[in-house]
């Protein structure tokens, strides 16, 4: 049985999460809405999160120090990660002196923490198909990995370069022949998040599509941890990052069960209550796995006008033991709006018009400050169909126009 508390009393029941981005401030609303006491927490002061929690908090999450102190003061029930660079080794410390249950397990959030750490469970441990790869500490290693070397073949051309903690495309490109290997390198050494210079070598994967396999862990009323799985999710990635969802993707069936069998695979693993993003590459019936977040996706916000439990209500509903139901309630799709420019305190034009569209929604994050290629909002679009769904999405967010103030 659950049972929830009153906000800002001794009966709270207390949840902070680490990272207040746009995808932690939907968790925050869907746990306001149960009367969780909620704690935001983030880098930056007035984080998206941090302007609909009960307490914001501004800290270095990657500090462990400064995270266990955080912790020890504020005492939460749960915490739930909400971006990857989290010093996940003093909350695997915190899980296992009983100090705090980490969502969906410290483990998972360790390993989810970079490339290397997932990946070698998905393809080593757990023997899912991916891409073939290899690590690399040095621009000859990197070469030498494409090549093969020591009678060990290499992933050849074309491949893609990704620096080992990094997300979001950030200092990831393709590489299509030896010419472009330094420039991969340099490149990948600029855009890692911290500075230290390993990167994940790939075989490119020539798919047809590739989709986001939402899949929820939530207890049943037998008491026990049950999979439930979202429609299949399709987007549009530039650069490594999305820039268009949609659901339901289209898929043949024996592909969709094999996409589940994976999604099941590495979420049973990783264990714990949660919602999780597999992200998937497909080629007609087949499928490798390529990475999992231990919590809602960034091509997920689509289902905040597709599902009638959007991703960020089932991952609440999962982590607090509350009952989850997964199913779709239309068709739609979400395209990106981007700042395009650098600039703080940003006015939206244009927000009528987008509206002005049929089954259109949006959602502006209310960050502080804009870059060129910082993802500012979102246009939310359901249709009949997911093509009109994307057409009516695309039209919307181009309709929004951020410019300085
Ligand atoms: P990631 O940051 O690993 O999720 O990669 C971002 C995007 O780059 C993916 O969603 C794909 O569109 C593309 N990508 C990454 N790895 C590969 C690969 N091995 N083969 C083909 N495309 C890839």
């Amino acid at each position: 049985m659950t049972t929830l508390g009153t906000p800002l009393s001794p009966s709270a029941t207390r949840v902070m999460l680490l990272g207040a981005g746009e995808l932690g401030k939907e968790v925050l609303i869907a746990l306001q809405r149960l009367g969780v006491e909620t704690i935001a927490v983030d880098r930056y002061e007035h984080a998206p999160g941090q302007q609909v929690a009960h307490h914001a908090r501004t800290i270095a999450m990657s500090d462990p120090a400064a995270l266990r102190a955080l912790i020890e003061a504020e005492r939460p029930h749960l915490v739930v990660p909400e971006i990857e660079a989290i010093a996940t080794p003093m909350l695997q410390e915190l899980e296992a002196a009983g100090v705090v249950r980490v969502i969906p397990t410290a483990r998972a959030a360790r390993l989810t923490m970079d490339r290397e750490g997932i990946r070698r469970l998905a393809a080593e441990t757990l023997g899912l198909p991916t891409s073939p790869y290899r690590f690399c500490d040095s621009l000859a290693e990197l070469q030498a990995a494409i090549d093969g070397a020591d009678g060990m073949p290499g992933v050849g051309y074309p491949c893609i370069v990704k620096p080992v903690m990094s997300s979001s495309g950030k200092g990831q490109s393709k590489v299509d022949g030896p010419a472009d290997v330094r420039t991969a390198w340099d490149y990948a050494m600029a855009g890692g998040r911290v500075a230290h210079g390993r990167v994940i070598v790939e075989g490119f994967v020539d798919f047809d599509y590739e989709i986001t396999q939402l899949t929820v862990r939530a207890l049943g009323a037998d008491g026990r941890v049950h999979t439930h799985f979202c429609d299949p999710i399709g987007h549009v990635q530039v650069a490594g990052d999305y820039v268009e969802s949609w659901q339901p993707h289209p898929m043949h069936p024996a592909a969709l069960d094999r996409a589940r069998a994976i999604a099941k695979a590495i979420t049973d693993d990783l264990g714990g209550q949660g919602l999780f993003g597999v992200e998937l590459f497909v080629k007609g019936e087949q499928v490798w796995f390529s990475e999992v977040s231990p919590r809602p996706h960034d091509t997920g916000m689509v289902t905040m006008t597709t599902q009638w439990q959007n991703e960020f209500e089932l991952h609440a509903r999962a982590i607090l033991g509350l009952p989850v139901d997964t199913a779709l309630k239309s068709a739609g799709a979400s395209a990106v709006i981007y700042g395009g420019v650098d600039a703080k305190g940003i006015v939206f034009d244009g927000v009528d018009a987008a509206l002005a569209l049929p089954g259109v929604e949006l959602r502006l994050f209310g960050k502080p400050e804009s870059f060129v290629k910082r993802r500012m909002g979102v246009a939310l679009a359901r249709a009949a169909d997911v093509e009109t769904a994307r057409l009516i999405a695309k039209d919307a967010a181009a309709r929004v126009n951020p410019r300085a103030a």
